[in-house]
């Protein structure tokens, strides 16, 4: 296969929009007249802008959850944007309503959530407030609990809320710690826990097969934050993944997974289901402007956003077209993301200049350079100098990013760490992209030179030079 011909495309999206626009008399005045010279100063600037970016496509780049969606998505985006249709309503875009419709039916297949109620959302910030907003509405005296390695998003959230919130401790593996969940349901209120399904950070996947039985025991709720890990349901039954846990994933009340993350698209797109199709109720309003073109329920009905765009909805649904919600669809993708985080792991497994700190769950490696011996402060310390050093490397750059871990998570594998603080500074990689698979030697080849580098200039007489003052 070649490159992708995304240019070509994207002229044929274009002259195709033309004769769209033919069907109607030409419009007299042309707002888009502009003098070339300006444009083409203004494009200069902006190219030169656009420069000073870290280089997000490239396999080594393995630093946050983040990279350019797949050109497929690009194409999609750009003829709808054409447009501009609205999904708020479908006076504002009856074409991409229905696209919209259509793929999240499919999420909710792919999770096996019949029936179900959704939308997208601009975000997964956005969609999760939409769950923790109907946890509210459903049980207002109760709390909404979470772990301490949930997103930030959702503390920040409850306050928006004002609803009641509790943070559930997480195991040394950065999950959920079902016991204290139990103690604590024993003695509070719990209207809903938000299982996270994928960390942001380590990757972690919360035991939601193990939430469920006790959501039987004490009838809370369950939202599964599923923002980053969600899409990785293609690869559970083939059991590449943990099965169990995203097969639970039906029973869930309620969903929220990010297609700019894991479903090639770019930003923009969130996603919220809820397993009870009777929550609408709670959205109910009416409209004054829109909802008059169709008795249908428009997607502003059953969502807290207004204004959103269409061209999010119909470049998934484009995307979707070319890569299906299966294993060998938009699955093979994200086993080869899955592949390479395996990979590293063989392989940090036997380095003598970095350390494997957890096993990788989905596709985010976290690891360490540096003695298990050491203390936690020493360990952060020469961490970060690799960061540096990695992303700074005149010649050869790689692109990572740091965490910082409770001790507790590193001393469970490495006990001889010394606590001399609570928490210690990592090295983290999303492999978030298939082009990881073919670089992991790579990679690691050069994150294993950077530690050398690194501890040599802490051990060393340079280390005021490279210590710049806090
Ligand atoms: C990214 C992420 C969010 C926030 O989603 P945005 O799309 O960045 O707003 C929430 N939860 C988890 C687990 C995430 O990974």
């Amino acid at each position: 296969m070649t490159n992708f011909p995304l240019g070509d495309y994207l002229l044929e999206a274009l002259r195709r929009h033309e004769d769209w626009r033919k069907k109607w008399e030409p419009a007299s005045a042309d707002a888009s007249r502009i003098d070339s010279s300006v444009v083409e100063r203004a494009l200069d600037e902006l190219t030169e802008r656009l420069g000073n970016n870290y280089p997000f496509f490239h396999p080594l780049y393995a630093g946050q959850m983040i990279k350019p969606p797949h050109p497929i998505a690009m194409l999609g985006y750009f003829a709808t944007q054409l447009i501009n249709p609205n999904n708020h309503a479908l006076d504002g875009g009856p074409a991409t309503g229905q696209m919209e419709k259509e793929v999240v039916a499919d999420i909710a297949s792919m999770f096996g959530m019949t029936p179900h109620l959704g939308h997208l959302t601009s975000s997964g910030t956005i969609a999760n407030l939409e769950a923790l907003w109907i946890a509210n509405c459903l049980r207002p005296l109760s709390s909404i609990a979470f772990s301490s390695q949930a997103h930030y998003t959702h503390k920040r959230m409850c306050k928006v809320l004002s609803a009641k919130w509790i943070e559930i401790p997480s195991d040394k593996n950065g999950k959920m710690d079902l016991d204290a969940l139990r103690r604590l349901a024993l003695s509070e209120n719990i209207g809903t826990v938000v299982a996270t399904i994928g960390t942001t950070g380590l990757g972690a996947l919360d035991p939601l097969d193990g939430l469920l039985e006790l959501r039987n025991e004490f009838g809370f709720r369950i939202h599964a934050d599923a923002a980053y890990g969600g899409f990785y349901r293609l690869l559970a039954d083939e059991a590449l993944v943990h099965r169990e846990i995203f097969q639970a994933l039906a029973q869930c009340d309620s969903i929220a997974i990010d297609p700019h993350k894991h479903g090639l698209q770019p930003y923009g797109c969130g996603c919220i289901l809820f397993r009870d199709p009777a929550v609408g109720r709670f959205y109910k309003h009416d409209s004054p402007y829109t909802y008059f073109t169709s008795n249908d329920l428009h997607l502003g009905e059953i969502s807290l956003e207004c204004s959103r765009a269409g061209a999010s909805a119909a470049a998934l649904w484009f995307t979707l077209r070319c890569f299906p919600l299966t294993a060998d669809g938009l699955g093979s993708l994200l086993s080869r993301c899955r592949r390479a985080a395996l990979a590293w792991t063989q392989l940090l497994r036997t380095s003598t200049s970095l350390s494997l700190l957890l096993d990788p769950e989905l596709d985010i490696v976290t690891y360490f350079a540096g003695s298990p011996d050491d203390s936690a402060g020493t360990l952060s310390r020469l961490n970060e100098t690799v960061f540096r050093i990695a992303m700074e490397d005149p010649r050869s750059p790689v692109y990572v990013s740091i965490l910082r871990v409770p001790v507790s998570t590193i001393r469970a594998r490495y006990p001889s760490v010394k606590p001399d603080q609570d928490s210690v500074t990592v090295l983290r990689s999303c492999l978030m992209k298939p082009e990881h698979a073919d670089v992991i030697p790579e990679l690691h080849g050069k994150m294993e030179s950077f530690a050398r580098i690194a501890e040599e200039m802490m051990t060393g007489k340079s280390e005021q030079v490279i210590f710049p003052p806090q």
